[in-house]
């Protein structure tokens, strides 16, 4: 079968609810992913940070296949020997008491959403049914019903009422609107640290930092969905660190699962994670000990392998080089680490016809809301790699 075949069958078969480059992956390792005709590509997306320790980690391989080999699925009606090493391993390395875990990103997520109102009912004292969560404009937190009622992008929303009610929406980056939104009956405020989907939105310096102390004034939990910039992604272990935030939650996911399993987690200190009884909240794979057992590999290698130091290094080196190349087209390049977004001037095109010409040079990457290209390699990469990705970014920079 050749390429065209397989995108047949897939266009064919497939819902199309994706808009994928045409290159047909059939194996990868490290940073590299090669095509069903042996081409050799540089994966700059990582499964949209799903794969910060790289393709198929020899020690989460390891992992993967030794728990395959004892036990895959208990549900959480019986307990097992993994997830509670997890955990422990959890706690270690952020500070949280405790963790909740569930496999989707965006289910974590909704595990928050659930938490914050409970605490809102049962704590702090908002009417039933009254709840208030306050989110950013430009957000993206996933795909439920839910989640979409309180995205503000046309695209992810609109043929898909009616919605869930209780969320109000701010301009990101602005603290003071952000304070201005808050009642009696608000819970939360539900943020990224950095807008991933959005363009790589960096908002302002000192906005998480005004945003956790207005949190704290008005008795107001502080939720940060770090499911694309945490695990070392920006340079340090959650995006939230680089302003010494302790969010009340922070929620995980891609990363955790080091690209080879779903798993994510909401985490938080006893008093507030605490508040779950049983019956009020589950999922039948969430926490199973294969993916547990995967979790744990993954936590390992970022820590063992200080990927958030690494990418904080040669994330700079990264956005240095490329604010250094000549281009008509290039508006701005921005980001954290290893999270970085080239955007272009509206006449250049929009970005999808420079992603194409990257895939035909060896370089995968994605366009994000059509004028940004983001970069964001497995942290694993090495300077001699980003050296030789300059040259094709270089020559499709310079294209007409
Ligand atoms: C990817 C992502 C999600 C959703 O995760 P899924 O695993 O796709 O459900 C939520 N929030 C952010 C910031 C993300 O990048």
């Amino acid at each position: 079968m050749h390429t065209q075949d397989y995108i047949a069958l897939e266009e064919q078969y497939g819902a199309h609810n994706y808009h994928p480059l045409d290159v047909v992956v059939d194996h990868a390792e490290g940073v590299w992913v090669w095509d069903i005709d042996g081409r050799q590509y540089l994966d700059c997306l990582s499964a949209y940070s799903a794969l910060n320790q790289g393709h198929r980690h020899p020690a989460i391989l390891a992992a993967l296949l030794a728990q395959a080999q004892r036990v895959t699925l208990t549900s959480r009606a019986f307990r097992n020997d993994q997830l509670p090493l997890l955990y422990q391993e959890l706690n270690a390395m952020t500070g949280y008491d405790m963790a909740l875990p569930m496999n989707s990103g965006a289910e974590a997520v909704e595990t928050a959403l659930k938490l914050a109102r409970k605490w809102a009912y049962t704590v702090k004292g908002v009417p039933r049914g009254q709840a208030e969560i306050i989110v950013a404009g430009g957000n993206f937190h996933g795909r439920t019903i839910t989640i979409i009622s309180f995205s503000s992008e046309p695209a992810y929303r609109d043929p898909f009422g009616p919605f869930t009610p209780g969320f109000v929406s701010v301009p990101y980056g602005e603290a003071a609107a952000l304070e201005a939104a808050i009642t009696p009956n608000t819970a939360a405020i539900l943020l990224e640290p950095i807008q991933g989907e959005a363009g790589v939105v960096v908002p302002p310096a000192g906005y998480l930092r005004a945003t956790a102390e207005i949190a704290r004034r008005h008795n107001v939990l502080l939720l940060a969905d770090e499911i694309q910039t945490g695990l070392g992604r920006t340079g340090r272990l959650l995006a939230c660190d680089h302003e010494q935030v302790r969010p009340d939650a922070v929620i995980l996911g891609k990363a955790l699962g080091g690209g080879v399993y779903p798993v994510s987690a909401v985490l938080a200190d006893q008093p507030l994670l605490g508040l779950f009884r049983p019956g009020e909240h589950g999922s039948t794979f969430g926490g199973n000990p294969l993916g547990a057992a995967v979790a744990r590999a993954a936590l390992a290698v970022i820590r063992d392998e200080k990927l958030a130091e690494r990418a904080a290094q040669l994330g700079e080196y990264f956005q240095e080089r490329l604010a250094e190349i000549p281009s008509r087209h290039v508006k701005e390049v921005r980001g954290k680490g290893l999270l970085i977004g080239v955007e272009l001037k509206p006449e250049a095109g929009g970005a999808r016809r420079f992603c194409e010409a990257l895939g035909q040079r060896g370089l995968l990457c994605k366009e994000t809301h059509d004028h940004v290209i983001r970069f964001a390699p497995p942290l694993v990469i090495d300077q001699a790699t980003i050296d030789w990705a300059l040259g094709p970014i270089a020559e499709v920079l310079a294209m007409n």
